[in-house]
């Protein structure tokens, strides 16, 4: 069997390194991605390996949504296995553990709800965790005026350098006999009747094999589109997220400190960045924003870059205010339409998918890859996962009112998180107001009565790119 991996991410590294330990003599592996990785997620991620902190207020509503934080959690459960395979950390840098999270007031209430969504989660499902004073906080030194009011503590969240993981997959790949690395990017699939006959490149090299993985982030529609292959994938747009990479010699940090989501993004957030064995231990990157777009966005906007270095100064640690700025990454999230996954094999029998990942990625790679593995040599895959498949009809888990209501919440807590400060009047409920009735007016405008738009994708509806 020839398995072609259209990208190079995460998601297509792991897919090959499992498929690696399965081959059969003749079998062939064929990687097609430009070693430079242009808008790669994989390299601006953190990478946080988090469940719990990543748990919103109605988070765990539905049941779709429950079994999505289980396989967060099982995934969380294989790093330190999966780690091993790949060689274990040569020299530090590996899986590092210790999360904590600080209720602040740099935003508005909604870190409040969002944190008590978090402890409320972490009680239900019995994980470890501890209430913590901000002041013990290693190297946790806010602004007095952004201080947190209350923070917890989660042992087993923790985080990983997503540029080291990827080099050992990379030197792994690359020294495998039967794996061949192609530094190019695939413009279309060709269809011949029912199957997938081969890869056209950007470079016009036709790459024929047997199985067909698109596992190229952000751009997966793109190919999907220049391929014309006559199937339904709802769009996967691009998350356009940046995040800065510090070096802070006086302030070292030694583990993970975040806000809740917010925001319509993350909150803020910061981990030790492990360099290299020999290097100093003193880096440290700050994540992270999020912008949706249709169409590819190479660079970081000014303002994503300050209200990080900003929030790092104000929130975390009042001293970064001489850190070095090392570098700044952008990368796309994978964001689909309805923001869940798109994993699974098409109706198109040798085409598999898996792209869609947007905000954990990473975290869920050994999971992904281990479930697509299965797939390609047609072995049962939990039923669960049917519901990822990639030509469904977009799922609609909001009713319009809960829809709503999110972003309302999530748009204030943006203003306030943007510096928004208020007449001291009905100000911020007036555009409270301002924003619901907005909101009504666009569900109105696209025929969304009775389902609600997920808050993340409302530009992508007001502009009609979400019909495209
Ligand atoms: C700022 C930021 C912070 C994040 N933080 C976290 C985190 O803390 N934890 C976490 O789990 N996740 C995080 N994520 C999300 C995570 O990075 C993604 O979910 C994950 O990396 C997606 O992996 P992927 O392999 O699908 O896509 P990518 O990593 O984007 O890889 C796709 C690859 O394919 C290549 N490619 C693109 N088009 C083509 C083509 N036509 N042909 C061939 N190759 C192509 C690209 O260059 C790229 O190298 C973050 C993302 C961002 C942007």
């Amino acid at each position: 069997m020839h398995t072609v991996i259209l990208g190079n991410g995460i998601l297509a590294a792991t897919i090959a390194f499992r498929l690696t330990k399965r081959l059969a003599a003749k079998d062939r592996i064929t990687i097609i991605g430009k070693r430079s990785r242009p808008g790669s997620a994989t390299l601006a991620a953190a990478a946080m390996l988090n469940s719990f902190a990543e748990i919103e207020v109605g988070s765990l509503n539905s049941e779709l949504d429950r079994y999505r934080f289980e396989l967060s959690r099982a995934a969380g459960r294989m790093w330190p296995q999966f780690e091993k395979e790949i060689g274990g950390p040569p020299s530090g840098g590996g899986l590092e553990l210790g999360t904590y999270v600080v209720n602040n007031t740099a935003a508005d209430d909604l870190d409040d709800e969002n944190f008590d969504a978090i402890v409320a989660a972490l009680r239900e499902f019995g994980e470890p965790f501890e209430p913590v004073a901000p002041r013990d906080i290693p190297n946790y030194m806010p602004e007095q005026r952004h201080r947190a009011t209350r923070a917890l503590v989660i042992p087993g969240e923790g985080w990983m350098n997503p540029r080291l993981v990827l080099e050992r997959l990379d030197a792994i790949l690359a020294r495998h006999p039967q794996v061949s690395l192609v530094d190019d990017s695939a413009r279309s699939l060709v269809r011949q009747g029912d199957r997938i006959s081969a890869v056209k490149t950007e470079g016009g090299q036709p790459i024929a094999g047997d199985s067909f993985v698109l596992a190229t982030g952000a751009t997966a529609s793109d190919v999907l589109r220049e391929s014309d292959l006559g199937i339904e994938v709802q769009r996967v747009f691009y998350g356009v997220g940046v995040s800065v990479e510090i070096g802070s010699p006086d302030f070292p940090h030694k583990k993970c400190i975040r806000t809740p989501n917010r925001g319509l993004a993350c909150g803020i957030y910061s981990v030790p960045y492990f360099t290299g064995s020999g290097a100093a231990q003193d880096h440290v990157l700050v994540g992270a924003s999020n912008f949706i777009s249709p169409t590819p966005y190479n660079y970081g906007r000014l303002t994503s870059i300050e209200s990080l270095m900003r929030g790092a100064i104000e929130q975390i640690n009042a001293n970064f205010y001489r850190a070095d700025l090392v570098r700044i990454n952008v990368g796309w999230r994978p964001t689909t339409l309805d923001t869940y996954p798109l994993l699974g094999r098409s109706s198109i029998a040798n085409l598999i998918i898996a792209s869609g990942t947007k905000r954990d990625g990473f975290h869920l790679a050994p999971l992904i890859s281990e479930k697509i593995v299965a797939m390609l040599y047609d072995e049962p895959v939990d039923e669960g996962f049917a519901r990822f498949a990639p030509e469904r009809k977009p799922i609609r888990s909001l009713t319009r009112q809960e829809a709503i209501d999110k972003a309302v919440r999530h748009q204030m807590s943006a203003s306030y998180q943007h510096g928004f400060t208020p007449s001291k009047s009905r100000m911020p409920a007036q555009i409270a107001q301002m924003h619901r009735d907005d909101l009504e007016r666009l569900h109105d405008k696209v025929g969304a009565h009775d389902w609600g738009i997920p808050p993340e994708m409302l530009d992508m509806y007001r502009y009609g790119h979400a019909m495209a």
